[in-house]
């Protein structure tokens, strides 16, 4: 069987740099050092920084001192500031792709536009940046469907979820912008994320099934394994090796693997040698 690794599997440049912070925060901090949630969409990865001093919290208000790390995706404006009135020690590690979505959306927002979020809603990246709209002036829609619904407006602003799939993006924004007098689009889905989209639907293309490997929670994941499958039905997604044990892969001549952002390297070379040794 051959097998083929996508050239961009793995973490994306915002991922490696949150690692980096939460990891040298945990070494120089004599508080304890925690995160919001897991600092990634990886449980491995949090496993990882768990060893290095890094507790991950479901609730930050359960504390009132310690170190806190925001995380790669950014946290609600008013949560932060929140944090810091409670004496909290801040270290930000929100991704700048974030940050610039943040900037937009106020710039925006400021100048009296009508901010129209597309992404998952509940995803923790789209509520940091809904916090920097007017909350009286903004909407979150995840589809073209919820993009007709939307009534007629003077000026809006569409951004997206830098992990919101490229090509949906442009067909919502297009159909949003038709109804606007005045819209701005701010093409705000990360590089990383369409390279390994491009690449992902390429791979899915020319093999006879596709291994995407990181957390089920990983929303950049998901989306990669989503574009695979619609392309070649013997798509799976796993977070590691363990899981490949269910999935057959009988008369695989060519099978392609990618690793969604906050994938640790280590797990995706665990896979491919468990797929070597077994299959
Ligand atoms: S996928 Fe892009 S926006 Fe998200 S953390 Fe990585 S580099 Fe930043």
């Amino acid at each position: 069987m051959e097998i083929i690794l996508a050239k961009t599997a793995g973490f994306c440049m915002g991922v490696k740099r949150a690692m980096q912070i939460a990891s040298q925060t945990a070494l120089k901090n004599e508080s304890q050092v925690y995160t919001c949630g897991p600092l990634i969409h990886n449980p491995q990865a949090v496993e990882y920084l768990k060893k290095q001093g890094v507790e991950s919290l479901s609730d930050w208000r359960s504390i009132n001192s310690g170190t806190l790390i925001i995380r790669a995706h950014g946290m609600p404006a008013q949560d932060i500031e929140e944090m810091k009135a409670r004496g909290l020690n801040i270290v930000d590690a929100t991704c700048p792709h974030v940050v610039t979505s943040q900037r937009q959306i106020k710039k925006y927002a400021d100048l009296g536009y009508f901010i129209v979020i597309i992404g998952d809603k509940d995803h923790p990246e789209i509520l940091s940046l809904q916090s920097f709209a007017d909350q009286q002036r903004f909407r979150v829609i995840s589809s073209l469907q919820q993009a007709k619904e939307l009534d007629k407006l003077d000026q809006i602003m569409i951004i997206a979820q830098t992990t919101f799939n490229a090509e949906e993006f442009a067909e919502i924004a297009d159909a949003l912008s038709r109804k606007a007098k005045q819209a701005v689009v701010c093409n705000s889905i990360c590089q990383a994320t369409s390279e390994r989209q491009q690449e992902v639907q390429k791979l899915a293309a020319n093999a006879d099934a596709v291994i995407v490997v990181g957390g089920k929670a990983s929303a950049n994941t998901r989306r990669l394994a989503e574009i695979a499958a619609s392309i070649c039905s013997r798509t799976h997604h796993i977070e590691t090796e363990e899981e490949l044990e269910g999935i057959d892969l009988t008369g695989v001549k060519k099978l392609a693997i990618t690793a969604g952002a906050s994938t640790p390297d280590f797990i995706t070379e665990k896979v491919i040698e468990h797929i070597r040794k077994n299959f």
